[in-house]
Formats: C-alpha cells, structure tokens, sequence
C-alpha cells in the first residue's frame, strides 16, 4: 500500500498556499503518506503576478515555480516521502483570470522539470484543449480537470482530457464530487482523488496505490491502468 497525494500547494507559488515545504513534509509524515505531487497553480497571473515579483526575476520563472518543489523534495527525504512534480495549470484559453469562459484548472501528470523548462511558456500559449491534449499526448503526461463542478468553473471539453478529479478534498469548497464521479463514469475517463492541500490540516485525499511509482512517467503508467483506489472522504 503506497499513499499518494495528488494535488498539493504550496507558499511561494500563489496567494493561497499558506505552507512552507518543511512543514508540509511534517504534517505528511504524520498522516501517514508515502509520497506527494506538487501541483501549484500554473497560470500567467500566479507565475509573473506573485512568483517573479516574489523571487524578483521574470526571466527565470519556470525554474522558481520549482523551487518549493525542489524543497519539497529536500525535506521529504528526510521522512522517506517521495516527491514528484505536477501542474494545476491554467493556459490563458482557460485562466480564471479573463473575463469570458471557458473558466477551469488542469491538473498535469508525467511531467518532468526538464519537460517544463522547455515547454512552460508553451503550456501558458497553447490555443485551445485540443492542441494542448496533442503536446500531452507527445510527452506522455495526463491532462485531469480539477474540481470540473465547483461553481468558478465552467465544463471543458472531455475529449481532450484524460482524466476527471473525481474526490477534491479541499475543506472549504464545495466540489461536487458526486456529479464529477458521475460524469468519470459515464465518459469512462481516469479517476483520481486529492486534498487539494493549501494549508495545516488541509492533507487527508489522495490515492492509494499498490506499489511506489519510480518516477512521473511511471506514475502515468499507473494511473493508465487504473489499477489504485482514490480516497473519497477524509
Ligand atoms: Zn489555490
Ligand atoms: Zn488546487
């Protein structure tokens, strides 16, 4: 039994991660997980608007987007928790932060810091889900809508997604997890679950799998074969 978080965030990265990588990898310890994937939010507005004005540097965002990553890493090693990199992405097609839809988050897995710091800009650029979903594709990452039914957000395509997050955790959002279950069913996508963590107390989702993933690819290869369970209530 091998317990993954599969969306987490942290301070440096937006407004409403609250928790430094330290005491993150605590309060994983203590719950009892073997491994984390970082998922902060990917958008233009968090990455220029919060994390180059944080680290002073714009030219160098993608690699200080990883930085709470790379500390993530550091001090979970000191607990034996894993950690792998993800997205809670945002292309400009469907950032919050526009004033028309469509409106939503995109979970990223399989990806690699190497892979970001060659396609970053790529991913904020991309036109529309259906050029995003053939980079995806190419790469071997999955794309996996976060919180398709919370009221910000309005539906995407589903052809273009390999997956749905059919059990957010997040305590202080209704995500009506129900109806994203519902809809993962019936459209036969991948199932995955998270705490969407920001702050202390925030752990408790994620996914439980039958061995340790060797590494973001080998995860996807996991999910692909559905062959886990996601913790639906904490
Ligand atoms: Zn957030
Ligand atoms: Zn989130």
């Amino acid at each position: 039994m091998y317990k993954l978080e599969t969306h987490l965030h942290t301070i440096h990265n937006s407004h409403c991660g609250k928790r430094e990588p330290a005491d993150i990898a605590r309060d994983y310890a203590k719950a009892g997980y073997d491994g984390i994937v970082v998922t902060n939010h990917f958008n233009r507005t968090d990455l220029f608007g919060y994390v180059a004005q944080q680290f002073g540097d714009r030219h160098n965002v993608m690699s200080d987007y990883m930085r709470d990553y790379y500390e993530l890493k550091v001090e979970c090693s000191k607990f034996g928790i894993d950690v792998f990199l993800g997205l809670e992405s945002a292309p400009d097609f469907c950032t919050y932060y526009k004033y028309a839809p469509p409106y939503g988050e995109i979970l990223v897995y399989g990806i690699t810091p190497q892979t970001l710091l060659r396609y970053g800009y790529d991913i904020l650029n991309f036109a529309d889900q259906e050029e995003y979903y053939e980079w995806a594709e190419e790469q071997g990452c999955l794309l996996v809508v976060a919180h398709p039914f919370r009221k910000i957000c309005t539906q995407l395509d589903y052809r273009y997604l390999h997956g749905i997050e059919i059990a957010n955790l997040h305590p202080h959002q209704n995500s009506y997890n129900e109806r994203a279950e519902r809809l993962c069913d019936e459209l036969g996508l991948i199932p995955t679950g998270g705490s969407d963590y920001h702050e202390k107390g925030g752990e408790g989702g994620g996914i439980i799998l039958k061995r340790a993933p060797a590494d973001e690819k080998d995860l996807v290869a996991i999910l692909r074969s559905r062959d886990y369970e996601v913790i639906k209530h904490r």
